[in-house]
C-alpha cells in the first residue's frame, strides 16, 4: 500500500500504434512537465502486433514517469482503458487515444475545471478533422440515438478523452461489467460533471483501429449497457403483429365460410410466412444480443490478462494492491 502518489495518470491505449506512439509521448510529456506536479503516464498495450511495445519499453528505460502495461492479447480499446484505471495511482486520472487526435494541451483545461472542483471533465468534440463522412455520420447517428434510448444522461459527441476524479475511478473499478462502455459508465456513476471542448485533430500517423465490426460491436455493447428499449420495441412489435395476424386470421375464416375464394391466396401466404419469419429472426437476435451478454458476465473470467508490467513509478506497485 505504501506505493508513490502522483497527481495525475494519464492512461494511454495502444493497438498498434508504432507510427504514432514516440510522438504521442514527446507531447504529453511536454504538456505534463509543465504541470510542475508527479505525474505518470501509464501506457497499456492492447496486444499490438508491430513494434509499439518494444518502443515503449525503451522509453520507459529512460523516463521514470513512464509506465507499460502489456496486455497477453488484444482485448480491447475499452478494456484497456479500465486496465489503466486500475494500475493509475493518481489524484485524477485522464485519459486520452494514443494517436493525437485528442490535442494533450487540452489537458490543462481539464485540470483546471478539475482544481475547480469537478469530478469529470469530458472533452467535448466541437469538429472532427480528417475523418470520413461515412464515419462522422454514423458517430453522429449512433450518440442520437443512444441518447433516444437510454434514461442515462450520456453527452453527445464525447469520446473517452476526459479527466476523472481518484473518487470515480475507485467507483468505476467496482463495476465489474465484461462489455464496457466507459463513457456510459462513467456518466452513470455521477458527481459534478463538465466539459471543455476542443476540435478532434486529424490522426497523426496510422489508420483507425476501429473498423466496421468494431464500430458495431461498440455501439451494440453501448445500446444494450444502457437500454432495454430493443427489447421492449421487440415485445410491442410482436404484439402489434400478433393483433394484425389475428384480424387476417377472421378474414380467412370469413372467406372459407361465407365466400368461394378459398383456394387463391398462394401469394398471401408466401407474403406472410416471409414477413413474419423476417420479424421473428430479428427479434431473436435482438434477444440473443443481451442473452450473449449474461453469459458473458456469469462466466466471470477476467477483464483482462497482463503479460507484464515495467516502469520505474512506484517500482511495478500499483493500487491493485
Ligand atoms: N485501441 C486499442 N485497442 C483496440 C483498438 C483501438 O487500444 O482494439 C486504441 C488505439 O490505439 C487508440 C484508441 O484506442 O489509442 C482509439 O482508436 P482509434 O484512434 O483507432 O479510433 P478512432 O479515433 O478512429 O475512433
Ligand atoms: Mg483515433
Amino acid at each position: 500500500m505504501n506505493a508513490k502518489r502522483v497527481n495525475y495518470s494519464v492512461i494511454v491505449p495502444m493497438y498498434n500504434e508504432e507510427e504514432v506512439i514516440e510522438h504521442t509521448y514527446r507531447r504529453l510529456k511536454a504538456v505534463m512537465d509543465t504541470t510542475d506536479k508527479p505525474y505518470e503516464l501509464v501506457f497499456v498495450n492492447d496486444g499490438s502486433k508491430d513494434r509499439t511495445v518494444q518502443i515503449m519499453k525503451k522509453i520507459g528505460g529512460e523516463d521514470p514517469n513512464v509506465r507499460l502495461i502489456d496486455f497477453s492479447r488484444n482485448f480491447g480499446h475499452q478494456i484497456a482503458i479500465s486496465a489503466g484505471m486500475d494500475y493509475a495511482r493518481g489524484d485524477a486520472i485522464i485519459v486520452i487515444d494514443a494517436d493525437l487526435q485528442d490535442p494533450p494541451e487540452v489537458i490543462l483545461q481539464m485540470i483546471e475545471k478539475w482544481k475547480e472542483g469537478y469530478e469529470v471533465v469530458y472533452g467535448r468534440r466541437l469538429k472532427r478533422k480528417g475523418e470520413t463522412v461515412f464515419k462522422k455520420l454514423t458517430a453522429l447517428a449512433f450518440y442520437r440515438l443512444l441518447k433516444s434510448m437510454t434514461s442515462v444522461d450520456i453527452p453527445l459527441d464525447t469520446g473517452d478523452f476526459r479527466l476523472i476524479d481518484r473518487k470515480v475511478c475507485d467507483v468505476l473499478r467496482g463495476l465489474k461489467e465484461k462489455n464496457r462502455f466507459v463513457r456510459g459508465l462513467i456518466s452513470w456513476i455521477g458527481f459534478r460533471q463538465t466539459s471543455v471542448e476542443y476540435v478532434r485533430e486529424e490522426r497523426f500517423a496510422g489508420e483507425t483501429k476501429y473498423p466496421l465490426k468494431k464500430m458495431i460491436s461498440f455501439a451494440l455493447d453501448g445500446i444494450t449497457s444502457f437500454s432495454y428499449k430493443p427489447l421492449k420495441i421487440a415485445s410491442y412489435l410482436g404484439f402489434a403483429l400478433s393483433c394484425g395476424g389475428f384480424v387476417y386470421l377472421l378474414i380467412v375464416i370469413f372467406q372459407r365460410l361465407f365466400t368461394q375464394s378459398t383456394v387463391e391466396g398462394w401469394t398471401t401466404i408466401v407474403a406472410l410466412n416471409l414477413l413474419f419469419n423476417g420479424i421473428i429472426l430479428i427479434l431473436l437476435g435482438v434477444i440473443g444480443e443481451y442473452i450473449g451478454r449474461i453469459y458473458d458476465e456469469s462466466k466471470n473470467r477476467p477483464l483482462y490478462i497482463v503479460r507484464e508490467v515495467t516502469g520505474h513509478a512506484g517500482d511495478g506497485e500499483s493500487r491493485l494492491d
